[in-house]
């Protein structure tokens, strides 16, 4: 009994233990995981199984030609299985190397094994050792041998190998985690690995011809041939896709069952409106004036992204949807990025509805502001400014994004404008949301207005802003002069500052920016490029660097400004009134500061260190002058000469307008660089599935699919689990 009871324990304990790897499982209690791989993994943001499977590789390297040592020819890629004959580690004194060398021997013959500066190889690999090598065949001195071959020690016939005799991975890695340590961890975890259920619907892999998820996370990881592996990616690509749209999908048809305050306006009220602006609304801004009035006129919130150029009169759009919001007694909250920004659209609005006597509020850290009317101002302490939002008083409110989410209560909010954001943060607008809802108690759900400069492509669009409408400004004011962009070299550089000055002499004004800062300057000062505040310092340090120089050397004769994002915010303010009033002829800036700054007297750009910018970041550069009514000039500062650094900067000069630019952006360097690097949470391979466009067709087709079958995803557990994990992952603006 007792043996029976042992046994059966032993078995269920066994047992257990092969259940034991899920996906959840975490790898802090993986056997063999200590705590020092642990931290390392987690360095990588490995916390799981999952997550250690879905780490997959960048490429891999073709080991898997196996030979005999008679066979090989110089150059030969391959493995070679022996027996280790002799291995010693020699010390080279005149370079100061650790030679190893090995005789390695198998039926058909003996070759040289080589290793440089690996000593430890030396004790790993012993005499008698059986053992794989891969690597290439070298020759010297009518000698060849297998240099710096990747070994792996063999102990049976049957064993399956993770290093050599095939495709090997090679993974994303880290400091004290190698590939060959990924591929250690990895395999084992395989045996014991309990069954991965596939949430992706079986119609949807049959008809995509995509494999079966335990089949792709093996081929990814150990594929037989390299089309396996392909198809493996593929799959993950697909998934990450189909994610993306279903999960977009869900959220539009989540927010058509809110509701939102119909907020209409009259012909008559528009009519007067349009008639008393300064300016002739262009055809595409009526456009989208239509598109959004429509969207405000429904019982279901707005959800869109207003896209334009720099200059094309996004702000016009809003501020009209917010004053006819307003004439229907609902609030709105215009959210900038900057201070800065926020303070000019107070100035725009007060300016261009000189009679909105409903009450406008400029809300920034040091300063509260209302506005009755045309002399009707007055500036207030801040908690004063609060109470008349929370009381109605104020219809509506500018400010940062910081400010109106956190400090301000409206009485009741009906359209919330967000500038320079592609999309308002899903946890952001929840947030938001859930404050106005208990503070007042409405059930409804206010319009959301963003708004962009810059452009996406069509196929990201698509994907990543799929729950988004989107209204697109694609004309710029009539009185606009197309900016004259030129490339200029390192000899040209004296020519680009002679005509700054004359610039300067008929009082026009310049803006520097300086390069961004590069993640291997970081390193070598020794700190790691997510380390933001180290970031931040250089960046300050080449802006006063620059500044040095220009003020000193080569403008000594004109008034030269800095602004950077050390400096305190009274100190920025001071110095864009500086040269907004223009007491200042040269702005120097760093490449993150103040977005859709309006300043119509300057008349260049020039950018330093051009080529480390994205194409979508020069044009919103340049965008930044030929704002009034001068001819305007952009003037690209390069060091570089390849072709395709030169063909990227020629591409600011023929593309017709943003959106082309940012097409060609996605091809050039790909939808990380343009969506801002790991801003997203997407994992890789979902960044580069979206230069894939008929993946991205295919998968939207699949989600909208199952959309159409099942909204609810009653028939579909798994997927629904899949995707509300996938949503906390993922943070995409
Ligand atoms: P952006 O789209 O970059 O936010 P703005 O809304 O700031 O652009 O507009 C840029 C400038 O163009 C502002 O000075 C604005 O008053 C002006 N503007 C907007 N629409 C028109 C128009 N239809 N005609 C002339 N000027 C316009
Ligand atoms: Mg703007």
């Amino acid at each position: 009994m007792i043996d029976d009871d042992g046994f059966l324990f032993f078995v269920l304990k066994r047992y257990y233990l092969k259940i034991m790897i899920s996906l959840t499982t975490p790898l802090s209690s993986i056997h063999g995981i200590g705590p020092r791989f642990l931290t390392r993994l987690n360095k990588l943001r490995l916390f799981t199984v999952r997550d250690l499977l879905w780490h997959f590789p960048t490429r891999y390297e073709d080991w898997s030609r196996i030979a005999n040592i008679a066979e090989l020819g110089t150059s030969d890629h391959v493995t070679v299985r022996g027996v280790v004959q002799e291995i010693k580690n020699i010390r080279t004194w005149r370079k100061r190397m650790v030679i190893t060398e090995a005789l390695i021997g198998d039926e058909s013959g003996t070759i040289k094994a080589i290793w440089f500066n690996q000593p430890y190889i030396g004790n790993a690999l012993t005499k008698g050792a059986i053992a794989n090598f891969a690597g290439k065949v070298a020759q010297r001195k009518n000698e060849t041998y297998l240099s710096n071959p990747t070994y792996e020690v063999v102990r049976s016939e049957d064993q399956v190998t993770k290093h050599t005799g095939r495709l090997v991975p090679t993974y994303p890695e880290t400091h004290g985690l190698t590939s060959r340590g990924i591929r250690y961890l990895i395999a084992p975890i395989f045996d014991d690995l309990e069954e991965i259920q596939e949430f992706i619907p079986g119609e949807i892999l049959e008809s995509q011809d995509l494999p079966h998820v335990e089949d792709a996370l093996h081929d990814i990881h150990m594929p037989e041939s390299l089309p396996t592996a392909e198809r493996a990616r593929e799959r993950f690509s697909f998934e990450e896709l189909f994610l993306l749209q279903l999960n977009n999908l869900r959220q539009k048809l989540a927010l058509k069952k809110q509701t939102a305050p119909k907020i209409v306006s009259s012909d008559s009220q528009v009519k007067k409106l349009l008639k008393e602006l300064p300016f002739e609304l262009t055809g595409a801004q009526y456009q989208a004036l239509h598109e959004v009035f429509d969207d405000l006129s429904k019982p279901q919130p707005m959800n869109r992204l207003l896209q334009g150029d720099v200059g094309s009169g996004k702000t016009i759009v809003a501020a009209l949807a917010a004053v006819v919001t307003a004439s229907s007694k609902y609030q709105t909250g215009i959210m900038a990025p900057t201070e800065v920004l926020a303070r000019q659209h107070y100035k725009t609005l007060t300016k261009l509805f000189p009679d909105f006597s409903l009450g406008i509020g400029l809300l920034v850290s040091k300063e509260a502001r209302a506005f009755y009317g045309e002399g009707l101002e007055t500036e207030m302490p801040k908690q004063e400014l609060i109470k008349k939002i929370a009381s109605g008083e104020i219809k509506i409110l500018i400010g940062t994004h910081a400010l109106i989410q956190k400090n301000v209560d409206f009485e009741n909010l009906g359209l919330v404008v967000v500038d320079e954001q592609h999309r308002f943060g899903v946890a952001q607008r929840a947030e938001l949301i859930k404050r106005h809802q208990e503070k007042t108690g409405h059930s409804h759900l206010p319009h959301f207005l963003s708004m962009s400069a810059t452009p996406i492509p069509r196929t990201l669009m698509m994907t990543i802003f799929g729950d988004l409408d989107s209204s697109l400004i694609n004309e710029l004011p009539k009185n606009r002069k197309a900016i004259i962009t030129k490339i200029v070299a390192p000899e040209n550089r004296e020519k680009a500052y002679a005509f700054i000055r004359g610039q300067a002499r008929h009082e026009r004004q310049t803006f520097v920016i300086c390069p961004r800062i590069q993640p291997s300057e970081i390193q070598d000062d020794g700190v790691a490029s997510s380390d933001f505040k180290k970031l931040l310092e250089l960046d300050v340090k080449t802006v006063k660097k620059e500044f040095e120089k220009l003020s000193k050397k080569v403008f000594p004769d004109l008034k030269v400004g800095m602004l950077h994002g050390k400096l305190k915010n009274e100190e920025k303010k001071k110095v864009m009134a500086d040269f907004a009033g223009r007491k200042t002829d040269i702005l120097v800036s760093t490449s993150v500061i103040e977005v859709g700054v309006d300043i119509p007297n300057a008349t260049i750009m020039m950018i330093e260190g051009s080529e480390w910018f994205g194409l979508a970041q020069l044009y919103q550069f340049r965008g930044r002058v030929g704002r009034g009514e001068h001819q305007s000039f952009c003037f690209l500062f390069t060091e570089s000469h390849t072709r395709t650094t030169q063909a990227r900067l020629q591409s600011l000069i023929t593309a017709k307008n943003g959106f082309e630019l940012a097409e060609m952006d996605l091809k050039f360097r790909g939808p990380g660089e343009l969506l801002g690097n790991e801003q997203t949470g997407l994992p890789d391979i979902a960044m580069r599935a979206l230069q894939n466009e008929q993946l991205i067709k295919d998968s939207r087709e699949a989600a909208r699919k199952i959309m159409e079958i099942d909204p609810e995803f009653t028939k579909h557990p798994l997927l629904m689990a899949r995707m509300q994990a996938f949503q906390k992952e993922t943070h995409l603006e």
